[in-house]
């Protein structure tokens, strides 16, 4: 039976055992009963049947093929479950999501190896969610919360922070789960916001300025932006300039509202593509 198998590090399977976490788990993510919810990795299921019973619809992600055959077959009955044996990661998240017009609730311990990719593609549909409660290690937690000039400030710090309001509900010592993993965990929760914190213009253009300007970070901003894509088409010296911001900085000194004077500015000097 797939719940006694070993867990595979490789899938980052450290499985929730702590009664009392997975109660304060299911409070935080304040399920209401017509609403649908995406669990993704529901492992052995530790939160899963909370979920089932509140949940209006709940949708499984699970790649872990056995936990996943399993989950069907726990499941079948119940037309409100629908289970998909995927990698989350290859899952076009905004058509799953677009199925009904309600938002979802997303809930999840996530499995840490890929945990900051997860974040991006949340972050790629939060306009679908009406809330996130996430398990995610204490470290990449923390960097959500982190404010600009500290080493834990970082992409995902800035890109979240644009669209979510997060908050860290508690944390999750290492004997709360099987097996216990080498450090402690918090339990986020993630508000989407109805407008961003800040005008950015184009969020394709955003998400290239924030990526470059972390991309090496014992390089300057100036260095950084120079080695973009979008670089080829604009002048840097001409973009730090003109939003009145030192080159000679880093780019984790850059608050939201300075990467979105740089963002604007990109966006409006951008060549038109050629018809
Ligand atoms: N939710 C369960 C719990 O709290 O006990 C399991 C959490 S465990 C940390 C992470 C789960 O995510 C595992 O069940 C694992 O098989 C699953 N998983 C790992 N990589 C995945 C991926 N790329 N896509 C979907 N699920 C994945």
């Amino acid at each position: 039976m797939s719940s006694t198998r070993r867990p595979l590090k490789s899938l980052g399977q450290n499985f929730l055992v702590d009664g009392n976490v997975i109660d304060k788990i299911i409070q935080a993510a304040d399920i209401r009963p017509d609403q649908p919810v995406l669990e993704i990795g529901p492992g052995r299921g530790a939160l899963t049947q909370h979920l089932a019973e509140c949940a209006g619809r709940l949708v499984l992600i699970e790649f872990d093929h056995a936990l996943a055959a399993w989950h069907a077959d726990q499941r079948k009955d119940n037309p409100r479950v629908t289970v998909i044996d995927a990698d989350v990661l290859k899952v076009d998240l905004e058509a799953l999501l677009s199925e009904t017009t309600e938002k979802w609730n997303v809930v999840a311990n996530l499995p840490y190896n890929i945990s900051t990719e997860v974040l991006f593609r949340l972050y790629g549909v939060h306009h679908r969610l009406s809330r996130m409660t996430l398990m995610l290690q204490k470290e990449v937690g923390d960097r959500l919360a982190a404010p600009p000039d500290c080493s834990a400030y970082g992409v995902t710090t800035v890109l979240l922070g644009l669209w979510f309001d997060i908050t860290r509900a508690f944390v999750v010592h290492p004997g709360s789960f099987h097996p216990s993993p080498k450090v402690d965990s918090v339990v986020l929760n993630f508000i989407p916001r109805d407008k961003p914190r800040a005008d950015v213009g184009d969020e394709e253009v955003f998400r290239a300025v924030v990526k470059s300007a972390f991309s090496m970070r014992r390089k300057t901003l100036s260095n950084c932006l120079r080695s973009a894509e979008f670089a080829k088409q604009i002048d840097c010296g001409e973009l730090l300039e003109a939003c009145g911001i030192d080159g000679r900085r880093r780019g984790e000194t850059l608050s939201l509202e300075e990467f979105a004077l740089l963002s604007r500015w990109v966006a409006d000097h951008m060549p038109a593509p050629s018809e």
